[in-house]
């Protein structure tokens, strides 16, 4: 048995003070002992925040050797056409590449991971890590109904290799998904798969569903692909996904940047099981804007947090993420960021029976945040706010 003295636990929903987390030689959770209930010399001090091992909604480990190659603040649409191009690569470097990202989460104390896979070169790095995945091997067909059968059959190749690993099938995005993909999609699925989607990252996705207009008509027909069957919803693009969708799953909305409040409620009220993934980074690197974070809170919206891959991101860390939405978005409490990125996540992938809070036999991962502390009422990650596993 083990006492954790710290300035600051978080428990996976309040910030306490001068507690201490006992726990067994395991890493499973015994119990939180107040100020007064234990004396701080039986206990290890730790100064600075002690919190659950981090959960990553949203990755994608197999573009990881794509790191440093994509330029920058171009948007969407240039960012989607460089990494079709740059798919071509010595498989020995995918490999390689995946298994540092895999390495890095680990080091950035990250437990859980949703990943998303259009192939298989993730599988042994999964069947191996100390990191607890669920796949979602994901599935498009340019909107192309008539192919929607042979890409179907393409990711379902992939989908058996996955074997025994906690996996579903899921839609890439609104705008890269026929009705008939969605149709096959579903029939794969069962009531416990738990469903990922990308949603409203860049503000032509809505307009290809608004009004036929925006770039992702001409993005398809460069691909020598026609769209003249396509006729827009005239409501924003989570609309069509919702309508395509089953509401029985949970449901992870990926990005949500431009996201308006009509669309979170409709979501919501369409499955309340609807869990809202933002990657910060990523959408700085790639569109240099974040989603309104105030629009989700208000209506008491679940958000998760995610790195997305490192064709999209710097590193895979979640408390880079946490960093830079307290820098961007300041007015939002570190207690709610924190909860989005331990116990929501592990809600939302389905495994909080273990992971994302100090509760009664868990066995979450225990993180040490250095320089972390409160200043004028308010929790504060220090510029070099770093992480070390202490389980
Ligand atoms: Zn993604």
């Amino acid at each position: 048995m083990k006492k954790i003295f710290a300035d600051f636990i978080f428990d996976g929903y309040t910030i306490r003070h001068k507690s201490a987390l006992v726990v067994n030689e395991e890493g499973v959770i015994l119990e939180i002992l107040d100020e007064d209930k234990f004396h701080a010399k039986e206990a290890e001090y730790y100064p600075g925040l002690i919190c659950p091992g981090f959960v990553n909604a949203h990755g994608h480990l197999e573009l990881s050797h794509l790191k440093g190659k994509m330029p920058t603040g171009t948007g969407l649409l240039a960012f989607l056409r460089g990494v079709v191009t740059l798919r071509d690569i010595d498989q020995s470097i995918i490999d390689e590449a995946i298994r540092l990202a895999d390495s890095e989460m680990w080091s950035e104390g990250i437990v859980a991971a949703g990943d998303i896979s259009n192939k298989m070169d993730t599988i042994i790095t999964k069947q191996n890590s100390k990191i607890k995945y669920y796949t979602f091997v994901e599935a498009f067909d340019l909107w192309q109904p008539a192919m929607a059968d042979s890409f179907f059959e393409t990711y379902k190749k992939v989908y058996d290799q996955y074997g025994d690993l906690p996996k579903s099938m899921s839609p890439h995005a609104p705008y890269s998904v026929s009705p008939d993909l969605f149709l096959r999609i579903n029939e794969l699925n069962n009531e416990n798969s738990i469903i990922s989607i990308h949603n409203q990252e860049v503000q032509d996705e809505d307009l290809m569903f608004l009004d036929k207009s925006g770039g992702f008509i001409s993005f398809i027909e460069n691909f020598g692909f026609s769209m003249n069957h396509f006729s827009p919803i005239e409501k924003t693009s989570i609309h069509y996904s919702m309508k395509q969708l089953k509401p029985t799953s949970k449901q992870l909305w990926v990005h949500n940047t431009m996201m308006q409040s009509e669309d979170i409620m409709s979501a919501m009220q369409w499955n309340p099981n609807s869990y809202f993934v933002t990657c910060p980074n990523a959408n700085l690197y790639i569109e240099n804007r974040l989603p309104n974070y105030q629009n989700l809170i208000d209506r008491k919206a679940k958000l998760c947090v995610g790195t997305d891959s490192l064709s999209s991101n710097w590193r895979l860390s979640i408390l880079e993420e946490l960093k830079t939405i307290q820098k961007y978005q300041s007015y939002i409490p570190i207690e709610e960021v924190l909860q989005w990125s331990t116990l929501n996540g592990a809600e939302a992938l389905g495994m909080d029976d273990w992971a994302g809070s100090f509760e009664l036999n868990k066995k979450p991962g225990i993180l040490w945040i250095q320089n972390f502390k409160k200043l004028n009422d308010q929790y504060l990650f220090e510029e070099d706010a770093r992480v070390s596993r202490l389980f």
